[in-house]
């Protein structure tokens, strides 16, 4: 898999073309000169991408969509009237209240769970739960779901695991060795890595119908990627690993850091001992924690504001997985429903020096509460 080498083989350069084209000729047989007629159906520019995301994820096959969204939507959407799904408490939030209100308009039966594997188990329904949708680890609170024990949940009952695994990355994680039948990202985040695309990603370990169905709903309902983005992540990708290891280096050391910290009162981190998740991480996650954490200052709500304000090199901005850190106060974005503490700060780290990172965050932290 020539994964950083993408070598054009009309022209031997060195990075690969882009395909602008929607409508693609026929030959004097009126045969398709290529493997596609229409972009909505299929899209040259996407092939290198979604070859190597399925390399990657260890999966048979990889399909990108307009936004990590849409990639989610495209698997719920595979489901019947009726069926049954089991996802967090907390995850994604924008995804936890889409998966909320589409299951309820179009009879999908929900069952939001803590995502440890009793509270999965007692969750699940033999023969009429189909999905069980899981990320980890989790926003933004960086919890670790047992990915392994989840599928033999899930398998034992007859239903499909899918895991976001936007935050943990390939380079961390690789669900579908661990048992997973999905794994779903947010291009727009790490893989991507340069806040400039928004694209989503399905890897699939099979080609099954279920699979079949996913494709379909992309193709009909036409939630795709347009060439100049796929190729702009493809672009991303090549550094993929460099920027995920350096963030997660990065993110440790500021978590131990900050552990200390006399205005830190909780710092949530897979990779620090003492968090809840850590031993499970250190067997689902090779290599690193991660480049994501959150904190908990003291002194409440409009403290974290300052904090996230006071901060020169992290942008206070919401998003994640970029070469720039951000920092984000969470609760002010979710609103009063929020499960979130309203002291929370959500850190994306990037790929600066760590000494700048560090000297930037004991600054804001100075501020008075
Ligand atoms: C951003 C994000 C999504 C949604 O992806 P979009 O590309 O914004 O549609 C889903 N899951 C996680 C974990 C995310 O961070």
């Amino acid at each position: 898999m020539q994964g950083t080498h993408p070598l054009d083989p009309e022209t031997g350069g060195i990075v690969p073309p882009v395909h602008p084209s929607t409508t693609f000729a026929r030959d004097a047989h009126y045969d398709l000169r290529g493997r596609t007629s229409y972009a909505r159906d299929h899209n040259p520019t996407y092939e290198g991408v979604e070859d190597l995301l399925a390399h990657l994820e260890g999966g048979e096959r990889a399909l990108l969509f307009a936004s990590g969204m849409a990639s989610a939507a495209a698997v719920v959407q595979s489901l019947r009237p009726g069926d049954h799904v089991i996802a967090l408490k907390v995850m994604y939030w924008g995804l936890r209240n889409w998966l909320i209100q589409f299951c309820a308009d179009w009879g999908l039966e929900l069952t939001l769970v803590d995502g440890d594997p009793d509270s999965l188990r007692a969750a699940i329904r033999p023969g009429q739960t189909k999905l069980v949708w899981i990320e980890s680890p989790c926003n933004p609170l960086w919890q670790v779901v047992d990915i392994a024990a989840a599928a033999e949940i899930a398998h034992a009952a007859g239903a499909r695991l899918a895991v976001d695994s936007t935050a943990a990355t390939p380079v961390l994680t690789q669900p579908i060795a661990l048992g997973a039948d999905l794994v779903m990202h947010s291009a727009t985040k790490y893989l991507n890595g340069h806040s400039d695309v928004v694209a989503g990603a399905l890897v699939t370990a099979r080609a099954d119908d279920f699979w079949a169905r996913t494709e379909r709903n992309r193709k009909d309902l036409g939630a795709v990627l347009g060439s100049f983005e796929a190729w702009l992540l493809q672009r991303g990708l090549r550094t993929l690993f460099l920027r995920v290891r350096r963030s997660s280096e990065t993110a440790l050391k500021l978590a131990v850091h900050l552990a200390g910290h006399p205005r830190v009162s909780e710092v949530l981190y897979p990779g620090l001992p003492g968090h809840p998740g850590h031993a499970i991480a250190q067997r689902q996650m090779q290599g690193g924690f991660g480049g994501m954490l959150s904190i908990r200052v003291t002194g409440g709500f409009e403290a974290a504001q300052q904090v996230a304000t006071g901060c020169r090199r992290f942008l206070p901005a919401t998003s994640l997985g970029g070469v720039e850190s951000l920092i984000e106060h969470r609760a002010a974005i979710e609103g009063p429903d929020s499960p979130i503490p309203p002291d929370l700060l959500r850190i994306s780290v990037g790929i600066e020096h760590p000494d700048d990172l560090l000297l930037d965050l004991d600054r804001a932290l100075e501020s008075p509460a």
